[in-house]
């Protein structure tokens, strides 16, 4: 039992936005206790998000190329296996050395970390419920406590057959079929893990692109690329009915002219967005401001509309729902209650998707630069044309580099092909920098590397591209 202790800062969650806000807080000499009610620190991001499927996308990746590439390469296998439990295992591996990882970092920093369910009782006091129950106050409070999964009322969570991104990352044996619900990142990602392993996946998406809102000349060529690797992608399409049986689940899926059919399959998961998790926090009570979609309102300084208690990452009403801007937002928010000038650059958010081959952008879509009626000049190049890209045996996909036509600033960069979530960073500090196309075109790259792609789309920006 915590007994009633005052700190200058109570933060409610321990995933990217409230550990990193955490450790910035105690770097600045502020006295801080976290609050999380699961066992592990990390959040969504490391128990359950980023870090997990990605272990499993890099498994289930060596595998695909061992059973389909290596042989290019000259290298043959015989008798390649897959132990899905060994696979599972090790995923829980990587997630228990990060999240003991960021235990260690709060003795480091002496924050002091509190497991229980918390609950703001007025502005400066927080009721702890579970393992550390107690009452905490505090001059100042941040709300990280993330999001979680969308549930439809046709398609309702069981845990077994019907299932969250949760679920889908423990699987103990392949399932011969799984529908997933949603061509977003998170649906796409799980659905290759399993697909690459052998599983039949159907991915079912309502709108007309996976990937909705993104550049159709990086979503496209993906869309393909997945195709070929075995995933069958429904446009249009939308899962109205199921019926749980003992072996599977039957499913309606309608597209929108109005065709029915049906789909049995063994599991579903449903991966159709996430929700800003506010519930039984005592918000309403307290009066903070919700927008419609149930998001915390915050303005630049990621103070709610009651004094004192402040709000970061996913459950907030803007940015993407993205692990690396929670952290950025806990770390701003804390500068800014310590007084300094922190703040995020929402123009420059980096965000990638782990397929094969990776996609990644950041800024702005030329269609988007077209909305706002912005005159732009575009560059491209194809990995096809790229030395360490053929040598690799990774040539598919391209970079995609948008600049102002007046002055030839950076506005966005697209990229699908290897390593994208890797090289993009290079793009995110030429726009942090307020960079040229030409500024990146007369950048020296290393040759032979990937990136060197990205000096070819910003040459070609001006017409002056070299290798194609
Ligand atoms: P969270 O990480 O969700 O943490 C919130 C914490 O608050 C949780 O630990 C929860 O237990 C705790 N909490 C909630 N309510 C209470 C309460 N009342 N009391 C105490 N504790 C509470 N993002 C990326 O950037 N890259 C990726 O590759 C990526 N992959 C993903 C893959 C999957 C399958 C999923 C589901 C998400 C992925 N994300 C990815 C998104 C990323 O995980 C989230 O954007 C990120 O975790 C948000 O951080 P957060 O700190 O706002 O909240």
């Amino acid at each position: 039992m915590a007994e009633n202790r005052q700190y200058d800062l109570i933060v409610i969650g321990a995933g990217p936005g409230g550990y990193v806000a955490s450790i910035r807080a105690a770097q600045l000499g502020l006295s801080v206790a976290c609050v999380d009610k699961a066992d592990a620190l990390g959040g969504t991001c490391l128990r359950i998000g980023c870090i997990p499927s990605k272990a499993l996308l890099d498994s289930s990746e060596y595998f695909s190329l061992a059973q389909h590439q290596f042989v290019d390469h000259g290298i043959k296998l015989d008798g390649l296996e897959i132990d899905v439990p060994a696979m599972i295992g090790r995923k829980d591996k990587v997630v228990k050395g990060l999240t003991q990882g960021v235990a260690g970092l709060f003795k480091k920093h002496k924050i002091e970390r509190l497991t229980g369910t918390a609950r703001l009782t007025d502005a400066h006091t927080v009721e702890v419920d579970g393992d550390d129950a107690g009452s905490l106050t505090a001059d100042h409070v941040i709300v990280a406590t993330g999001s979680s999964p969308v549930e439809l009322s046709e398609l309702p969570f069981d845990g077994e057959r019907i299932v969250r991104s949760t679920e889908a990352l423990d699987f103990e044996v392949v399932p011969e079929r799984l529908l997933v619900v949603g061509g977003g990142y998170i649906g796409l990602e799980m659905g290759s893990v399993w697909s690459r392993l052998g599983s039949e996946v159907v991915v079912a998406e309502m709108t007309d692109q996976i990937l909705p809102g993104v550049d159709p000349d990086l979503a496209g060529p993906l869309h393909k690329a997945l195709t070929k690797q075995g995933l069958d992608i429904r446009l249009q399409t939308e899962a109205t009915k199921a019926t749980v049986q003992d072996d599977g689940v039957e499913l309606t899926l309608a597209s929108e002219d109005g065709e029915r059919q049906s789909e049995t399959v063994n599991r579903v998961l449903v991966a159709c967005g996430r929700r800003p998790h506010t519930d039984g926090l005592g918000l309403d009570e307290l009066g903070v401001e919700l927008d419609e979609a149930g998001h915390v309102v915050v303005d630049e300084d990621y103070q709610t509309s009651v004094d004192g208690v402040h709000a970061i990452g996913d459950v907030i009403d803007r940015g993407p729902m993205l692990a690396h801007v929670a952290e950025e937002e806990g770390i701003a928010c804390v500068e800014r209650i310590a007084g300094q000038a922190g703040h995020v650059n929402y123009e420059a958010i980096p965000a990638a998707v782990y397929t094969h081959p990776e996609l990644a952008w950041v800024g702005k879509f030329e269609s988007q630069c077209e909305a706002e009626g912005i005159d732009v000049e575009v560059g491209t190049f194809p990995f096809q044309a790229n030395g360490r890209a053929r040598a690799f045996g990774e040539s598919s996909g391209l970079v995609k580099v948008v600049a102002d036509a007046e002055t030839d600033r950076v506005l966005g960069v697209g990229i699908l092909g290897p390593r994208a979530s890797d090289i993009i960073s290079e793009c995110v500090m030429a726009m942090e920098f307020g960079a040229s196309a030409e500024d990146i075109a007369r950048t020296c790259h290393a040759h032979p590397t990937f990136p060197e792609a990205i000096k070819e789309a910003a040459l070609d920006v001006d017409g002056r591209v070299i290798h194609t």
